[in-house]
């Protein structure tokens, strides 16, 4: 879900399907790393950065036209987004963090809940004033809306000149020289075989530290409840050799930690056309972790049923693989796990967790829950909370259950649980996290961490910030040593505030 060092925050966009603990918890869930109000950050999905518009250094000053790329959504978004900067950069295009002497503006969007759809088009409307003072500017939608909706977009947006699915990418400098002559240009092919992996992404946020790698596209999984396997179509696995590259390519220009995303990794399989030998995740994650041990190697996200005793040992091999595993359960109750299709039961999810403790007792355990999935009843959604206390999860993503037409789900089970109860359910979620999050971090205190410092803390120069391995975050003070942003430092932890692990160089 990553990205995220100068974070250029424009509001927390598709925040509100989600309910607050007294809209605390959910705020600190989503807080970036920069404003540094959340403990623990799914990498994968940093709501935080909905909607950030970046640019990389490089191209300032460099290009005749601009492009500016807003980016909302999950992870692969954001990791897309700089595939299209590479593309673009190529063809002519420099990114720019200024919207207003831009020539091509972009959206790359999220289809994931109706309320992250909403955002985009009210966005979308403030682009027309933009529009009328340059009558020359484009504006395109990209990503998950452009697949869902097609070029039915094109009429119900009036001002939207070029729609671009996921896997069409490449056609951009085609699309964009089309919707110069005045033409709408659409193009939301969806391919079961294009991974980008020729592609090196240009780093838009520039914090040099930590950066993403898609290792996979598309979902096979077909959840009954998600719209992703048919925004971003079949799942297909990038070439192990290209995504190693990347890796080191990030590693000797300094960065110290890659997140390997894709929507499934666990199910990453890739077969070498040249000799027909397989390369499991497991595999790909032991020879990531072996380029160099100072990269940090993050993941995301695992589906429980894919993740493996060898991926668990791998973990356990590596102490610069991350000791954090992201693993939705979506609902604790096995009747509405097999209405959602998530093909394991609750006792099957527990005994994961059970492994997961076994092997990696240090290791923080994250995980995503829907509240309110159709036919969910007061039993069912009890069954949620007994086993958010059983997983005692480091951190939860929550939200409440929103139709998405198209679905297995809305096509087949009535959406029936009302708004009201659908929100009391989700606060009671919220709640109970809260509580669990709370007790995960009084743990720490008196403990020492291996912290990575990211940069200044937000509030005080005078003061580091990083993360633990366990993907939390960790403030402490600079005193008299000389640590620079990048490196490693041993930090005790000894208080911690809603968001934060605060701590003292030992
Ligand atoms: N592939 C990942 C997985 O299976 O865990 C993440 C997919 S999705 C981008 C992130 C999360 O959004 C899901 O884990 C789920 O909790 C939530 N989600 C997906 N569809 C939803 C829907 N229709 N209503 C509410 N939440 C949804
Ligand atoms: Fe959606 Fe399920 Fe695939 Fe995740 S695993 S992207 S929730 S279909």
């Amino acid at each position: 879900m990553s990205y995220f060092n100068h974070l250029y925050i424009k509001g927390l966009g598709i925040l509100s399907d989600k309910l607050t603990h007294k809209n605390i918890l959910t705020k600190f869930a989503v807080q970036n790393k920069c404003m540094e109000s959340n403990l623990l950050i799914d990498k994968s999905q940093n709501e935080a950065r909905q909607g950030e518009a970046y640019a990389s250094q490089a191209s300032s000053g460099v290009f005749q036209k601009h492009f500016y790329v807003e980016s909302y959504g999950c992870a692969m978004n954001f990791a897309d987004s700089e595939v299209v900067a590479a593309i673009l950069e190529k063809n002519g295009f420099g990114g720019t963090k200024n919207i207003e002497i831009a020539d091509l503006i972009l959206i790359n969007t999220c289809s994931i809940r109706e309320k992250a759809e909403l955002t985009i088009r009210k966005r979308l409307t403030e682009f027309r004033r933009l529009k009328q003072a340059n009558p020359g500017l484009l504006v395109g939608v990209l990503g998950c809306m452009a697949e869902r909706l097609k070029a039915q977009l094109l009429e119900e947006e009036k001002l939207v000149d070029l729609v671009v699915g996921p896997d069409a990418y490449r056609t951009l400098p085609d699309l964009i020289a089309e919707a110069g002559t005045g033409q709408k240009a659409v193009n939301v092919l969806l391919s079961r075989d294009e991974t980008y992996g020729d592609i090196a992404p240009v780093r838009l946020d520039n914090n040099g530290i930590s950066a993403f790698v898609s290792i996979m596209r598309g979902c096979n999984n077909m959840c009954s409840f998600c719209v992703v396997p048919f925004t971003r179509g079949r799942e297909r696995s990038r070439d192990a050799f290209s995504i190693l590259a990347e890796c080191r390519d990030l590693c000797d220009q300094g960065y110290k930690e890659v997140v390997l995303l894709g929507q499934n990794v666990d199910s990453y399989y890739w077969s070498n056309p040249e000799d027909n030998t397989t390369i499991t995740f497991a595999m790909l994650l032991e020879q990531v972790a072996q380029i160099d041990p100072s990269l940090r190697v993050r993941f995301s996200t695992s589906h429980p049923k894919d993740i493996t005793d060898e991926v668990l040992h791998t973990i356990v091999k590596y102490d610069n693989i991350c000791k954090h595993i992201h693993l939705p359960v979506q609902s604790g109750s096995s009747r509405i796990l097999q209405l959602m299709n998530r093909t394991y039961t609750r006792e099957w999810y527990m005994a994961k967790i059970d492994r997961i403790r076994a092997l990696l007792p240090n290791c923080s355990i994250t995980s995503d829950i829907i509240a309110g999935f159709c036919t969910e009843t007061e039993e069912d959604h009890q069954e949620t909370l007994s086993l958010l206390q059983y997983a005692n999860y480091d951190l939860s993503y929550m939200y409440f259950y929103s139709e998405r037409p198209g679905t297995l789900a809305a096509r087949r089970y009535e959406d029936d649980i009302d708004l009201v109860t659908k929100k009391r359910r989700l606060q009671e979620i919220v709640d109970l996290q809260w509580t669990l999050s709370n007790e995960s971090n009084k743990r720490d205190v008196g403990s020492i961490f291996e912290v990575l410092i990211e940069g200044n803390s937000k509030r005080n120069e005078a003061e580091w910030m990083g993360r633990t391995s366990q993907n939390k975050v960790v403030v402490f003070p600079k005193g008299n040593f000389n640590y620079k942003k990048g490196d490693y430092a041993q930090v005790k932890i000894h208080d911690f505030t809603k968001g934060t692990l605060l701590g003292g160089l030992i």
